[in-house]
């Protein structure tokens, strides 16, 4: 849709047109069908930069084989808690796209998540022994029901066959597996939501305009100043209340915003590289996302995996991301992102950051240096008869890492996700990118928690929200009934595995 045609006042503006934007329009139209809500995006597309299918290793992320969502403690034992905090927001997700399929909003669920099943996979003695006492703290909870471990190279190859074969077969090696994990094209869901919200009477997609200001009005309502990307004018629209979800680009427009809770906030960024392979004969003989250990000072998300992707009904296999260091907020961003985002209030964070993490500046300096023969060498790790000419190269999206201003240390780089809301809540912003695209409801049910306890109310929103989520207000940890029950029925509407 073109400029002319943006409306001028509407309810809410909702900033970039990737899975968080559209899952919480999602959201709010379900719950309030009158509001008016209009997206701004700077592509001539929704989920062109993070949410896209390959930018991203659509991981439906449960912490169900992910090894840095769990650490060891020094007396041997594996502390799991973050594994399920993040395993059962999930669930959320699970449930408001199954809502969606349930209400045919959603025709297909095939068209974006499908059944693949996630593995740990380690070798050496003392990653065995860490797998055992992970695989003994899981398997005990009801959250990782129907969880699996083998030391057997023949149990272990009947799973994922490319790990094993030409593999030394005196080195110990582990997996653990859980055949209900999924595959999910965030990309093609994103398109999904967008298109049945853009059927709705009050919503609007608008995409090549870029927001560049935004300032509170008298009102208390925002004034957010656009610029047309095609013809370079600027224009601005009016809301009550405004979402960031601008991924990388985020953090520039949070303090735009000069809300006092964005002061001190700073990013870091870190970029991907991907080896892909689209062969058949490859393809076919793996059906899994594996992971590994990550190396030593690595960022959580950058532990190495060998992923089955499904995109637009074809089957490829991804490795990686190799982690690196670039100054861009958005693989379409600029090199100056980076410096543009330093202000006098984030300086001593940011500078904080960069004295307390020697072992990642270290980590991200070794990942830029190394060539793809290194990069190569790493897959023959989890693939050793892996051959180089079948894979090529890919570059996968940024992600910006929260740097947060904190008492003790000046600054902290946190690795999770965060939404910073202005006092009045009319203005919402979500920094991070961990573990993300798949605890997309969970975070749109955090800004209608922080946003709108108006009208989270048994005479409002409340009842309608239970509709959508049915374990609103449940703690899925603690009940393993609901979670049992919640898994049994969604797993049939999103044609995916239960046990
Ligand atoms: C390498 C990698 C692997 C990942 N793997 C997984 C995974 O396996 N599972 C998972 O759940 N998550 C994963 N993630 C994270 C996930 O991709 C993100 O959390 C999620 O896509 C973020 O969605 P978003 O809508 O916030 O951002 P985006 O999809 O980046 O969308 C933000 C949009 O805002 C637009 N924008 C920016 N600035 C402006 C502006 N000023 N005006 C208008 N528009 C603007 C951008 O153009 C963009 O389209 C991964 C990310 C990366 C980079």
């Amino acid at each position: 849709m073109s400029q002319a045609t943006i409306p001028g006042k509407p309810d809410v503006v909702l900033i970039g047109a990737g899975i968080m934007s559209a899952t919480l329009g999602t959201m709010l139209k379900e719950l309030e069908p009158s509001l008016t809500i209009t997206m701004l995006e700077t592509l001539d597309d929704c989920a062109e930069e993070s949410s896209k299918a390959w930018n991203n290793a659509g991981t439906g992320h449960a912490a169900n084989c992910e090894l840095n969502y769990t650490s060891q403690r020094p007396d041997g034992s594996v502390d799991i808690s973050r594994a399920i905090e993040v395993n059962v927001e999930f669930d959320l997700s699970r449930q408001l796209w199954a809502y969606l399929v349930k209400k045919r909003a959603i025709a297909d669920p095939r068209a974006f998540i499908h059944p693949c099943p996630h593995m740990s996979f380690v070798w050496g003695k003392e990653n065995v022994e860490f797998l055992q006492a992970r695989f003994k703290a899981m398997s005990a909870h009801h959250c990782y029901h129907g969880m699996e471990y083998s030391e057997d190279r023949k149990q272990i190859a009947n799973w994922a066959p490319l790990i094993i074969e030409g593999r030394d077969d005196n080195e110990p090696i582990a997996a653990t597996r859980i055949v209900t994990g999924t595959d999910v094209d965030y990309g093609s869901l994103t398109h999904l939501l967008v298109a049945q919200l853009s059927a709705q009477p009050g919503f609007s997609a608008h995409y090549e305009q870029r927001v560049v200001g935004l300032e509170r009005e008298g009102d208390g309502r925002w004034r957010v100043e656009i610029e047309d990307v095609e013809r370079r004018e600027i224009h601005a629209v009016s809301a009550k209340f405004v979402f960031i979800g601008a991924g990388g680009g985020a953090l520039p427009l949070l303090e735009k915003s000069r809300i006092p809770e964005g002061h001190g906030y700073g990013g870091f960024p870190v970029s991907g590289i991907w080896l892909r392979c689209d062969l058949p004969a490859v393809c076919d003989r793996h059906h899994a996302k594996v992971y590994g250990k990550a190396a030593q000072g690595s960022p959580p998300m950058s532990v190495p995996h060998l992923d089955t992707r499904i995109i637009g009904g074809s089957r490829s296999l991804l490795f990686g991301p190799y982690a690196g260091f670039s100054t861009r907020f958005l693989k379409h961003g600029s090199l100056t992102d980076l410096f543009r985002s330093i202000e006098p209030g984030n300086i001593f964070p940011m500078l904080a950051v960069a004295r307390d993490n020697a072992a990642l500046s270290e980590y991200l300096i070794g990942q830029v240096l190394q060539t793809s023969a290194h990069q190569f060498a790493a897959l023959q790790q989890f693939f050793p008869t892996a051959k180089r000419h079948e894979w090529q190269q890919a570059v996968a999206g940024q992600r910006v890492q929260i740097i947060k201003p904190d008492k003790e240390h000046t600054g902290v780089l946190e690795f999770g996700t965060e939404l910073i809301a202005a006092e009045d809540r009319s203005l919402v912003a979500l920094l991070g990118a961990s573990p993300g695209a798949s605890t997309a409801a969970f975070i749109a049910i955090g800004v209608l928690q922080k946003c709108f306890p108006g009208e989270l109310t048994e005479s409002a929103w409340l009842p309608k929200l239970k509709q959508i989520i049915p374990t609103y207000g449940i703690d899925l940890r603690q009940d393993a009934d609901a979670c049992r029950r919640t898994r049994a029925e969604t797993a049939p509407l999103l044609k995916i595995e239960n046990i």
